[in-house]
């Protein structure tokens, strides 16, 4: 015995969904807003298709990848067994410019624009794909070497540029801060970005979305405004 059915890996994909709604709703009115101006992105790194399709058939919508080779094949496997299923892929790692045409085919939202260079490429690619790419812009805020996207000051001049670009629609701001155990230590990085934001609406640039908020701190980033949080390891356990 021991061996988990089909049914019983439902059901606890089907709690954790449940919970990760019932928290999102609940600080999201905490917030004053409205539970359904704030989207769960999926992350599916590492889960294989079976388990996605579980999770579409629970009414998740929007799925995270962060590689765009993984992604390739499961959007393919995706569209090839339910074409008209209305599901949205979201590309939330670094992004790589020879990658850059790829990830236009593949991806409903780019989170991760990081520099001047891959924004050109990702509008001269959608240019030839026909397609006007919606994509955010990946603010770093903490020294980490490790974490990608662009310095606080070069931001403006980055959101200037890319909005002159006709093939890109930029809709917002990212942030990943460094891990805490204690959630309320990224409050700050969160805070920070919303502000970013805000001053960038003075300067005649609305950017409606906040890409902020993973599985540790989600609850704090809605708190201080994300519209959309990134949720891998709540909804599918610890990644292998
Ligand atoms: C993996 C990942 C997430 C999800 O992380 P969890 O802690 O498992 O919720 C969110 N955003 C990005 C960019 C990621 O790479």
């Amino acid at each position: 015995m021991g061996d988990i059915t089909f049914g019983t890996i439902n059901s606890i994909l089907l709690e954790n969904i449940k919970n990760v709604f019932r928290k999102i709703s609940s600080a999201a009115i905490r917030s004053g807003r409205n539970p359904f101006d704030v989207r769960l992105v999926a992350v599916t790194k590492t889960v294989d298709f079976e388990r996605i399709k579980e999770a579409s058939s629970l009414g998740l919508r929007i799925f995270g990848e962060n590689r765009v080779q993984e992604a390739g094949r499961k959007i393919a496997d995706c569209k090839a067994q339910c074409a008209d299923c209305d599901i949205e892929w979201h590309m939330i790692g670094h992004l790589q410019k020879n990658k850059a045409k790829a990830a236009v085919r593949l991806f409903d939202l780019i989170h991760s624009i990081d520099s001047f260079g891959l924004a050109e490429e990702v509008n001269t690619c959608a240019s030839k794909e026909n397609k006007v790419q919606r994509v955010l812009i990946e603010v770093k805020l903490s020294e980490e070497e490790t974490k990608h996207g662009i310095a606080k000051k070069n931001l403006m001049d980055l959101i200037e540029a890319v909005s002159g670009m006709r093939n890109i629609r930029l809709e917002g701001l990212m942030t990943i801060p460094p891990f805490f155990e204690d959630p309320e230590m990224s409050r700050p990085f969160f805070r920070e970005l919303r502000e970013l934001r805000d001053k960038a609406g003075t300067s005649g640039h609305r950017l409606p979305e906040l890409s902020m908020g993973m599985t540790n701190d989600y609850e704090v980033a809605i708190l201080e405004g994300a519209t959309i949080v990134r949720i891998g390891t709540a909804i599918f356990g610890e990644r292998r």
